[in-house]
């Protein structure tokens, strides 16, 4: 199974896991150091506490961040699977990508399915005889269509 990331997609990977680090990064910082020291006099007498509703911002962009990775990172895995079961079946002249419901491809416009002539039965186009009624729908020898 080939997963397809598009360039636009790893963007938003990169660019959330840069977000989440960097904010992560500086909500550590506040809440380790309590604050930003104040220096003066060669020590430091004080510490500038960081208000609480920042931490609350930042704890917000830290979240979003952490569910735009994830679901970025995820969305393949979701969202194409039944694109590439569509695109697992190709024709068999031209290679395009065809449904299993398709009776030709739209491309080359070569019989896919054939329907029996006797019971209705749809089947590939390379069947010599119905599976169902057992109707004979050509020889066995003579050429695909
Ligand atoms: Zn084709
Ligand atoms: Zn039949």
């Amino acid at each position: 199974m080939s997963l397809r990331i598009s360039i636009e997609r790893l963007s938003i990977i990169i660019m959330s896991a840069i977000f989440l680090v960097g904010f992560s990064g500086i909500y550590i910082w506040n809440v380790m150091m309590m604050g930003v020291p104040i220096m003066e006099y060669g020590g430091i007498i004080d510490f500038h506490y960081t208000e609480p509703w920042k931490l609350t911002v930042l704890l917000m962009i830290i979240l979003s961040s952490l569910i735009t990775l994830i679901l970025s990172a995820t969305w393949p895995l979701l969202m194409d699977r039944p694109e590439d079961g569509v695109a697992r079946l190709q024709c068999p002249r031209c290679g395009a990508p065809v449904g299993k419901d398709y009776m030709a491809c739209p491309s080359c416009t070569l019989p896919l399915k054939q329907i029996c002539s006797s019971c209705g039965e749809r089947m590939p186009a390379s069947y010599n005889a119905c599976p169902r009624c057992g109707k004979t729908l050509r020889d066995p020898g003579s050429d695909l269509p």
